[in-house]
């Protein structure tokens, strides 16, 4: 079997958990790992190369996998490598989708190839269940729930603040929101009463608790409105204890097929690590990529656009045997 080979375009958290998750997949192969820092600077036992070298090693590799951040580096590289490789991304600014979209199948279209953008879980696995549960329930309301898990921006938010050394953030969901809908009732949901926000941070020697937590809750566009809880801890148990990466989330579709049989079509995803998670999902839709551009197709997709045979390793006819 000829195995896809793919490169990977920035060697960050989302970088680090495509790699894992191509060792992982039987039909395909590493070609090597780009970045725009020093190859020697990256720790890594797979080959490392600039991503200067790319382009002309454009013949060996059948999909490149764009790890880059939404908003500093694939509204520049997304497009730009389009016109070169088969390609996937996470970008994930929702409201730049279409926009990002236009871009990158213009590139793609004059190139000959196909990029599948916005892959990940939101975007990504949730629009393609928020697109499902609203087909097959057209009446009906439809919720998005993120968290128990970490918030790389809030946290991020939270350490400008004056007085905090360090900091973490999570998003929880309602849970009383979330029975209530378990229960059958109707919820008035908005972004700010379905999450509550907890926050651990360190504070600086002389900062004084009160006035940075007061900081924290009135920030505009992060927590003011929200019901946000404040922790002050120390480096050693925040280092100790909140290191890792949890996300997640459900969609849940609220749906009537009468007036009065409900019916719940939830989605769930608990997930230890959000950048693995991310990374395996675009190693899957690589898959797919490839399989698109080879059946001649070209220009971007989103999930919306694979039909679901194209993401397996499996062939159609040992999915029908398998798992219809
Ligand atoms: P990182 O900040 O870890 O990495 C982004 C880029 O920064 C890397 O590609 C890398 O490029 C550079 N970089 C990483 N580490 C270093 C370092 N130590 N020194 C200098 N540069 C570094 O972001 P993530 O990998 O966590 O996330 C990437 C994007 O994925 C996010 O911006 C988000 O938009 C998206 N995402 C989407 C999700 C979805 O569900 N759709 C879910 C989660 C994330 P280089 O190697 O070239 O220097």
């Amino acid at each position: 079997m000829n195995k896809i080979k793919v490169g990977i375009l920035g060697y960050g958290n989302l970088g680090q958990g495509v790699e894992m998750a191509v060792h992982q997949a039987e039909d395909m192969e590493l070609v090597g790992v780009f970045s725009r820092r020093q190859p020697s600077q990256l720790t890594t036992e797979s080959p490392t190369f600039s991503v200067d070298e790319l382009e002309k090693m454009k013949d060996q590799i059948d999909v490149l996998i764009l790890c880059g951040s939404s908003d500093k580096d694939l509204p520049k590289q997304g497009p730009y490598f389009a016109q070169y490789f088969n390609t996937v991304d996470s970008f994930d600014t929702h409201n730049d989708i279409p926009a990002y979209f236009n871009k990158v199948d213009k590139s793609a279209e004059d190139g000959g190839y196909v990029s599948v953008i916005s892959s990940g879980w939101d975007p990504g696995l949730f629009s393609l269940n928020r697109l499902i549960s609203e087909a097959i329930l057209p009446a009906g309301e439809t919720y998005t729930f993120w968290g128990p898990g970490k918030s790389q921006g809030h946290g991020a938010a939270v350490r400008q603040v004056e007085g905090v050394k360090d900091a973490v953030q999570y998003t929880i969901p309602s849970q009383k929101l979330l029975d209530e809908i378990n229960q059958g009732h109707s919820i008035e949901y908005t972004s700010t009463t379905a999450h509550v926000r907890e926050v651990f941070a360190v504070l600086e020697e002389d900062a004084d608790p009160e006035q940075v937590e007061q900081m924290i809750v009135n920030m505009e566009n992060y927590f003011k409105d929200y019901e946000t809880k404040v922790c002050f801890i120390s480096q050693e148990e925040l280092d100790r204890d909140h290191g890792g990466v949890p996300h997640g989330g459900r969609v849940i579709r609220q749906g009537y097929t009468d007036e009065s049989n409900q019916s719940l079509y939830e989605f769930r995803l608990n997930l230890d690590s959000n950048p693995e998670f991310t990374a395996a999902v675009n190693v899957a839709c690589a898959r797919a990529a490839y399989r698109m551009a080879e059946k001649g197709m070209v220009g971007a997709q989103t999930i919306f656009d694979i039909p679901p045979v194209l993401l397996s390793p499996k062939s159609a006819e040992e999915l029908r045997r398998e798992l219809l």
